[in-house]
């Protein structure tokens, strides 16, 4: 059975690019296959494109964005709410496209579009609020003030985690701003980022305002990170390729947003229903396989319940189902790829023979070959892999230890900085952790903590700049400053 038979609306299936409203070949021929981790069969092809079409599309962007920003702000806004509505009215095509692509169960995809489209509304009505200010004038005569300016193309290169709304919380708020977008999304995903343009071009957004470019991963990043016409690049992906990403947009001195590596502490304090938080952490772990850069990878838990906790942890993690995420009940799909399997394995190996403790995860269980079951750890120390490393995998580490002191300490050794967990209902524990945490993102008490109204990023090596939020926009504007002299003297100012 193809693919696109799989979809009530086979057009949101494409094996192109999409460069300036044209759906594209590769002029060179070059083919990659796209594989459903899954079932390892192959979903489709897609073309990489030659340096010249990715200049082409720079080209592309260049001219759309002489008109895109002319238009006023209200304007803008009515087409990507026609977006916005357009990801809702197709929500289950996408979902199931996403599921086929990147393997998460689909009510998780499901949720994954509908977090996405939320992006959508937001900064379509965010647009409309980028207000300059008036300043008080210091110069005789003069009227000061600034006007917010869409900074030009923007280059926007996801991950395959999150493939739509990775997408979809960066272009949203650009295109709100008025910029225009080239999306590189990852290989293993690209059919999630096709299918938003094909309803990008029905919601009658202008060809150029949203190109999907595809290739060779570091040929295509070299030519929009050199491309001086490109002004702003936003990446979420690894800390290893960020840091590239970051020295090749030297030369051309761009705007640089990174959404990077998480390596999230989980604090659960003494006070603690052990079974509660218990609870909480499996549910902070192992969404998405726990292939998520908010996923709890080190659970720190006070010593005086860590018994009771890691009985209940194991008990909630054993009742979680394994399997493909388009049959029904499925808690964990695969992992991306068997790579990403080694990967996992490797982590576990290098705990255990560091002295870690296998509490539960038989391997021989697993379903296929891109399937990792979950793993619990304990006794999990600061010289194993687990501890420093993203395991983006199913594998649950528990440490002990016996006071805020520590577990602050423990909580910021790590050089990631994105996001934190704290579970007490103790207010003076909370204030003070909170405060001493080395993260961008502090979650009390709440497994979710993530919307279009919050700004979402991360401090140390976990990146730059904040996505969502009222200042998630900001990322695409410019303030211009203007003095207006010789105006003459106003009587009363
Ligand atoms: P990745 O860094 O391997 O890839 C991300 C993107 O970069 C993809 O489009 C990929 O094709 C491209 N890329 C890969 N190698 C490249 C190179 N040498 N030069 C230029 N581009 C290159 O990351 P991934 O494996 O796709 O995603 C997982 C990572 O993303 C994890 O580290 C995770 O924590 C992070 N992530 C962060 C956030 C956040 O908001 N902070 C959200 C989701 C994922």
């Amino acid at each position: 059975m193809t693919l696109s038979s799989k979809l009530s609306d086979p057009r949101l299936f494409r094996q192109y690019a999409y460069v300036d409203g044209k759906w594209t070949h590769g002029e060179g021929g070059r083919e990659e296959a796209v594989f459903d981790p899954a079932t390892g069969e192959a979903l489709g092809h897609i073309p990489w494109l030659e340096a010249h079409q990715i200049t082409a599309a720079v080209d592309a962007a260049e001219a759309a964005f002489v008109h895109w920003r002319a238009l006023r702000a209200d304007e803008r806004c009515e087409r990507l709410l026609a977006w916005y509505d357009l990801l809702q009215a197709h929500r289950e095509d996408l979902a199931t496209l996403m599921t086929l692509e990147q393997g998460k169960p689909l009510p998780d995809a499901r949720g994954e579009v509908e977090y996405g489209a939320s992006f959508v509304r937001w900064f379509a009505e965010e647009g409309k609020r980028t207000f300059g200010e008036t300043i008080p004038s210091h110069i005789p005569n003069a009227a000061l003030g600034t006007i917010k300016e869409p900074v030009g193309i923007a280059a926007l290169i996801t991950p395959w985690n999150f493939p739509l709304a990775m997408i979809t919380r960066k272009a949203a708020a650009a295109m709100a701003a008025g910029c225009t977008v080239i999306v590189k999304p990852a290989g293993e995903t690209p059919f999630s980022a096709l299918a938003l343009a094909e309803l990008a071009e029905r919601a009658g957004i202008p060809a150029g305002v949203f190109n999907v470019v595809l290739g060779e991963p570091a040929e295509v990043s070299k030519i929009l990170c050199a491309e001086d016409r490109v002004k702003a690049l936003s990446f979420t992906g690894s800390t290893r390729v960020g840091r590239l990403l970051l020295e090749q947009c030297a030369n051309t001195v761009k705007r640089v947003s990174l959404e990077l590596g998480g390596n999230a502490p989980f604090i659960v304090g003494p006070d603690m229903d052990p079974k509660e938080a218990a609870f909480a952490a499996v549910a902070a772990k192992f969404q998405t396989a726990g292939q998520d850069c908010l996923a709890a990878d080190r659970i720190l838990v006070h010593e005086s319940i860590h018994d009771e906790f890691v009985e209940h942890f194991a008990e909630r993690m054993a009742a979680l189902t394994v399997g493909n995420g388009l049959e029904s009940e499925i808690d964990l799909g695969p992992l991306i790829h068997r790579q990403a399997v080694e990967k996992a394995a490797a982590i576990v190996d290098d705990a255990i023979s560091k002295g870690a403790t296998l509490v539960a995860g038989d391997q021989s269980q697993a379903p296929g070959e891109n399937f990792f079951m979950p793993v619990l750890l304990t006794d999990v120390t600061h010289d194993m892999k687990i501890w420093h490393e993203e395991s983006f995998a199913p594998v649950a580490g528990i440490t002990a230890y016996a006071d805020d002191d520590q577990v602050i300490e423990m909580a910021n050794d790590t050089e990631y900085g994105l996001a934190a967990y704290i579970y007490t209902h103790d207010i003076r524990r909370i204030w003070k952790i909170m405060r001493a945490l080395e993260f961008g993102m502090v979650s009390v008490n709440s497994v979710k903590m993530t919307g279009p109204p919050v700004p979402f990023g991360g401090v140390k090596h976990s990146g730059l700049g904040r996505e969502g939020g009222v200042t998630g926009i900001d990322e695409y504007l410019e303030t211009k400053y203007y003095c207006l002299g010789a105006l003459g003297s106003v009587s009363g100012s």
